[in-house]
């Protein structure tokens, strides 16, 4: 028995392996990744750990349940190739390893940026521990960072860069924060914030080229000419799903390894899960690559339950969170095609949530630094509750009562 090797080690991944332990899979399970660390969580890396002198990863597990669970950990291999009809895996450095069932957890990388200039020292992006350990030894040698991309996790380097007293400008293609990951007053509500703590925003802006001085970014200068001093500048324009594996093995792609409810792709046998996996939604009916760990880890639980024959269609409720400064986001559902919103709590104070809602069914919640809202919401949405809006603008008390 070979039993079930996955590639790639981040939330997805090492979920898998705990739940297929859990559900009490007994064959042989082996956990591949390129990178040569313990698995970490990877939220904290844009959040507190670029903070000066934060030390340590959070690891996903400790050290003891790899080896407790019997959970084959093979750190600082790549797997190169797929050999889907021979079940067999070519490993960078020669070797290869066999598979009764294959799960696919690659994850993503960084969009890239082709600008002049952006080989410079000095100009990084996010992803990995590696990488955060990067952004913070640059960090400690900056006075003034670039930040290019106004999503998630651009603003959060943004806030904790501005607070650690760098002076920061972020500057954003499109002429707001955010993308359309969540509703304007959010977007402008967040800009506002970030503003008056002295961060400079600029929209509807790009970036023509990077200039250097020996090899190292000193500048990033506009389309339209303007000099920013950069002694880091920082790319987070967006990721791209890890695809190319199951592509070269003649798996399907589409924005992402398409798999079925059950995780699976259009080989049978192999899965993907998390950051790499696309999928229809059962929310939405519409097809969907989800970046959160929220995802990662339900389609990893899913995907041990298809494994052992008990797989029931995936049905998790969609949430998300991301810290910018002084503001909690989190977002449960899907909003786009909402047509209406109630809007509760006080966005002067920064404490709101905003109900949005398609032809009068709740389709989710976006909250700043209302967490109570945020857990209602998801509790409401995983028993499939839509509440009227009426309900929802008399307050949280009569939501409980209708929930309860
Ligand atoms: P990953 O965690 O990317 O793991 C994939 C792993 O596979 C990587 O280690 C990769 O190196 C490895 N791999 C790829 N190809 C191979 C190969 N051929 N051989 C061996 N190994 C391979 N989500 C939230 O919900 N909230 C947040 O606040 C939040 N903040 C974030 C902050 C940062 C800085 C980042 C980078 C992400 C954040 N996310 C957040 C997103 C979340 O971390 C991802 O959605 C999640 O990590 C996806 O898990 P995954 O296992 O699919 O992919």
């Amino acid at each position: 028995k070979n039993g079930v090797v996955i590639v790639g080690a981040g939330h997805a991944g090492v979920q898998a392996a705990a739940s297929l332990r859990e559900d009490g899979y007994d064959g042989p399970v082996i956990l591949v990744s390129d990178e040569n660390e313990l698995p970490y969580h990877k939220p904290p890396l844009s959040k507190t750990f670029i903070k000066d002198g934060e030390a340590k990863p959070q690891p996903l597990r400790g050290e003891a349940f790899y080896s407790g669970s019997a959970i084959g950990y093979r750190p600082g291999i790549r797997v190169d190739r797929i050999d889907a009809r021979g079940r067999r895996l070519e490993l960078s450095g020669g070797g290869s390893l066999a598979f009764d069932r294959l799960i696919l957890a690659t994850g993503s990388r960084p969009r890239i940026l082709p600008l002049p200039g952006s080989d410079l020292s000095g100009v990084v992006s996010l992803r990995s521990l590696a990488d955060a350990r990067l952004v913070r030894d640059l960090s400690a040698r900056s006075e003034d960072v670039v930040i290019l991309g106004g999503g998630f996790i651009g603003l959060e380097i943004a806030a904790t860069l501005k607070a650690a007293g760098r002076k920061v400008t972020v500057v954003e293609a499109v002429d707001r924060l955010l993308g359309r990951a969540v509703a304007p007053v959010i977007a402008s509500h967040v800009r506002q914030r970030l503003e008056a703590t002295g961060v400079r925003i600029l929209t509807g802006t790009t970036i023509a080229r990077l200039e250097g001085e020996n090899g190292r970014v000193s500048a990033a200068i506009t389309a339209s000419g303007e000099r920013l001093p950069a002694q880091m500048v920082v790319i987070g324009i967006g990721v791209v799903p890890n695809v190319e594996l199951a592509e070269a093995a003649g798996i399907t792609t589409a924005n992402g390894i398409r798999v079925d409810q059950q995780m699976r792709t259009s080989v049978p046998e192999i899965l993907a899960i998390g950051d790499a996996a696309s999928y229809r939604h059962w929310l939405t009916g519409g097809d969907v690559r989800l970046e959160s760990v929220q995802n990662a880890t339900d389609q990893a639980r899913l995907a041990a339950r298809t494994i052992l024959g008990q797989a029931d269609a995936f049905a998790a409720v969609p949430w998300f969170w991301s810290d910018i400064g002084d503001m909690k986001l989190q977002m449960v559902g899907l909003i786009s095609g909402g047509d209406s919103h109630v809007v509760l709590g006080d966005v002067n104070e920064n404490r709101f949530s905003i109900y949005h809602y398609a032809a009068n069914r709740l389709l989710g919640i976006e909250s700043v630094n209302r967490p109570g809202d945020h857990m209602l919401g998801r509790k409401m949405l995983g028993a499939g509750f839509s509440p009227t809006p009426q309900t929802v603008a008399a307050g949280p008390d009569g939501l409980k009562a209708a929930v309860a």
